[in-house]
Formats: C-alpha cells, structure tokens, sequence
C-alpha cells in the first residue's frame, strides 16, 4: 500500500467521521436509544469523494436499492445502516463462509436482506426486534428478493431471544453477528453472541463512534456511556482479536479466538 493510498483512506475516514458527527449532534438528542445514526445510507451529494467511493465499489441488489428508497421515505431513515456498510459486512458474511446469522436491531430489514442475499439457500438470518411495524415495510422486499426463507424475524426483546437459541443447543453455531440496537444492552448482546459464536465467527458492532461523542461522554448519557464502556472492554478482552473501523458511524470488529 502506498502513502498516497493510506493519505486517500484518511482523507475519506475524517471526512465521513466529520458528516457522522454532524449527523449525530443533530439527531443523538432527538431519536430514542434504540435508533441508530448512519450518515448517508448510500449518497454522497455533499462529498465528492465519497460519491466516488460510492460509484466504484457498490453492487446493490436491484430489490435491496428499492428497499433503501423506501425507507428514505419512513421519518427515521436515519437509522437505517450506511450502504457501503451493509455490503462490507455482506463480504465478510462471503469471505468466512458464513451460514447462520443474526442480527440484533432490524429496522426494515435493508442490512437483514443483505444479509440473508449473501448466505447460501440453506442459511439463516435470525432477525431480532421489539417491534414489527418497520419489518412489515421490509417484508415484501425480502419476498421478492426471494429469501425470506432465509428470514426468522422474533419480535422480542432480542435478549430473550438470544436466550432461547442458547436453550435451543445451538451455542457456537452462528457464524455472524450484526448488533445495532439500544445502546445501553450492547454488552448484553455482545456477551450472549459470544457464546453463540463459533470459534473464527464475527460479531459486527454498529455507532460505536456515536456521533463523536464517544470522545467525551457526558456523566448522564447512558448510551455514551454504554457504548464508550463496551469499546474499552474490547480493547482488552483476550476472548478475540478486534478491528474498530470508522466506516459508518463507527464499526466494531470482533472475531472470536
Ligand atoms: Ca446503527
């Protein structure tokens, strides 16, 4: 790798961390802790560089675009994952060779489709939400998309469900772990998908910059707090190996050891 490439993926990384944070002080005070911040979803208008990074690594499914485009629609598009993102960490699914996974925070189902897009036809996506009125937005999509087979969306708390598959005897069976829900049971969620893990399998943490406010956390922000807590907590858990990427609003790599 060249200087002139690593100066390139700085320049993209401190630009995307600037517009996260932006975003994140504009929305952190207004949106409930179980929505997430994203930044552009898959636009970059107002960073041409991004744009370019766009425009010469997406391949979006034609379905996952119409997903994306309705849920540009819903009042709380912001809390849908960064497109870029989602296809990242579709790779990754590719690249370990990943059949079961699940996903803590679904939202209406964009990253749960890509997900499910990237398994072979006998994986699996377990969904994990509280709610299903945004599901419903996404559930046609995931049918024409022809994978939602792959789909075993619980509307739950995602704390007993991940309960239940470790009753259910499929402790060290998941390959991958999306968590993007409320902040203040991140370390809940991570220490239950662990045992879920197998052993070389990813956990993926979403907001883990929160916006920048990870820098700073005030002494009354829970989720700040939750989160900041969680990353020093990786930082020296002997249990993986770990990457923290500043893709998005921050993503955490896990692999477990
Ligand atoms: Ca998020």
């Amino acid at each position: 790798m060249t200087f002139r490439n690593i100066s390139k993926e700085a320049l993209v990384g401190s630009i995307t961390l600037g517009l996260v944070f932006v975003v994140g002080y504009l929305f952190g005070k207004k949106k409930s802790s179980r929505m997430s911040i994203s930044k552009s979803h898959c636009g970059g208008k107002d960073n041409p560089l991004m744009q370019y990074v766009l425009n010469h690594s997406m391949r979006e499914h034609p379905v996952l675009k119409n997903l994306r485009l309705r849920t540009m629609e819903d009042p709380w598009h912001i809390a849908m994952v960064a497109c870029e993102q989602s296809q990242f960490m579709a790779n990754l699914a590719k690249l370990i060779k990943a059949k079961k996974a699940i996903e803590i925070g679904v939202y209406t189902g964009y990253n749960t489709l890509n997900m499910a897009l990237a398994l072979p036809d006998d994986g699996v996506v377990v969904a994990c939400d509280i709610s299903e009125d945004y599901a419903n937005i996404g559930k046609p999509f995931w049918k024409e998309a022809g994978v939602e087979q792959k789909i075993d969306l619980r509307i739950q708390p995602a704390s007993k469900t991940l309960d239940d598959l470790l009753s259910d005897g499929q402790a060290e069976t998941f390959d991958f772990v999306f968590i993007d829900a409320d902040k203040v049971s991140y370390d809940i969620y991570f220490e239950k998908s662990l045992k879920l893990l197998r052993k070389g399998g990813i956990i993926a943490i979403d907001n883990v910059l929160w916006g920048g406010k990870v820098l700073n956390p005030s002494h009354d922000d829970a989720d700040t707090l939750a989160i900041d807590k969680l990353n020093k907590k990786l930082h020296r858990d002997a249990r993986i190996s770990l990457s923290m990427l500043t893709v998005g609003d921050g993503l955490t790599l896990a692999i477990k050891l």
